[in-house]
């Protein structure tokens, strides 16, 4: 047999029909204890909800199907995930590259936590390899890449990015929230580690926040997991369950969510309030190429400038009605915000500071001529 497309795992990885009802949905498992059958008499190895429970082994076995790696875990939010990934890989003294539009929050991080413990981090273009190298130390135990990147839509090579990861005996972990395992697979080409806010494409709701970390080693997978449970920043049951429903459509969000947004970037290319449109679709797109070769579509995230600066970028995020004037992103519904002021306001000030007159849009599945028209109304002064 060949091995099952991605839409089949997506729907049927990790989620046969309960053995004991025959119900074709699993059940939420909403328990924190099992009973044992004599002491240490675990039935299936569950003792504890930290631990372990069924539902979210359920979005284990889907997540790692998914991403096609060895181990996959699911966290009470992508942060959490980061912080354990980053506590179980480096030690104090340690260092990190990132991307110098790396997500604000994981910046945030960085910066003003796991460094208060002596993780000491470099931010580059991770798109320039030389420069990428030359950050590079003896301590380097992560490189930490966002492809696209959040706001900016930046691009890097996965593969390149990892050789250089793996020289310098670091790891190459890759954030895969904006792409999702739908349109690209960072394991697939030399990743070590993916991560995910499940709260934005996976979840694809706006109803749920978590995350996920998925290992292709499965050292590395055991490693994580230990911690997972050690250091308890796990998913709860009904948020795995919601991650998992999800799951089940996210190839044909994503293909909706792409095709919406090539519409929508069409539309503000030709524009002239607009300056500059970043999304990696377009030709002219620095990372066009390289991101054409590692994803299979495009997505739904695209960021815009405004030729008349900070107040005509504030201005359109508040004169849409479809779009919401909204922080997070990958949901069925449209959003547009201003990363300055709002997502990355807390980057202000740093090297991840991003431009003022720049609108970030998450472009729902709406039908896209009334997509289009909202835009068009917020624009025309
Ligand atoms: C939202 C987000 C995160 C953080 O995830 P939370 O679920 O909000 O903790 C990390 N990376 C990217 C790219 C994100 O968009």
């Amino acid at each position: 047999m060949t091995s099952p497309g991605f839409n089949t795992r997506a729907i049927h990885a990790g989620q046969e029909p309960d053995p004991a009802t025959g119900a074709v949905i699993l059940p939420v498992h909403l328990t924190t204890t099992y009973k044992q059958d004599g002491v240490g008499g675990l039935r299936g190895g569950y003792e504890y909800s930290r631990s372990g429970n069924p539902t979210r082994d359920a979005l284990h076995t889907a997540l790692a199907a998914l991403e096609e790696g060895s181990t996959a875990l699911a966290f009470a939010s992508g942060l959490a995930a980061e912080d354990t990934l980053l506590r179980t890989v480096c030690r104090p003294g340690d260092h990190v590259v990132l991307g110098g539009d790396a997500y604000g929050g994981t910046f945030r991080l960085l910066s003003r936590v796991l460094s208060e413990w002596g993780l000491e981090y470099t931010p580059v273009h991770l798109d320039d390899p030389d420069q990428v190298r030359a950050a590079m130390r003896p301590t380097t135990r992560v490189i930490w890449c966002e492809t696209p990147s959040n706001p900016l839509l930046n691009i890097t090579d996965i593969e390149t990015t990892a050789a250089v990861a793996h020289e310098g005996g670091a790891l190459l972990v890759v954030d895969n929230t904006f792409a999702s395992p739908y349109l690209q697979r960072p394991l697939t080409l030399g990743a070590d580690v993916v991560v995910h806010s499940t709260t934005k494409y996976l979840g694809g709701h706006s109803d749920v926040v978590g995350g996920a970390l998925v290992a292709r080693d499965p050292g590395l997978g055991e490693q994580l997991a230990y911690n997972h449970n050690a250091m308890g920043a796990v998913a709860s049951p009904f948020d795995s369950w919601l991650v998992l429903r999800s799951l089940k459509t996210l190839g044909v969000r994503m293909d909706r969510h792409s095709a919406n947004a090539a519409r929508v970037v069409a539309f503000l290319v030709d524009h002239p309030a607009v300056a500059s449109v970043l999304y990696p679709g377009l030709p002219s797109h620095p990372g066009h190429e390289i991101a054409a070769k590692q994803m299979s579509g495009f997505g739904g995230m695209v960021s815009f400038r405004l030729r008349d600066g900070e107040d005509a970028a504030l201005r359109v995020c508040e004169r849409t009605h479809l779009f919401t004037l909204a922080e997070s992103l990958g949901g069925v519904e449209s959003l547009i915000e201003h990363p300055g002021r709002m997502t990355h306001a807390s980057a202000a000030g740093s090297p991840l500071e991003v431009p003022n007159d720049l609108v970030r849009l998450s472009v729902g599945i709406e039908d896209v001529d009334d997509l289009l028209a909202d835009l068009d109304q917020a624009m025309t002064l």
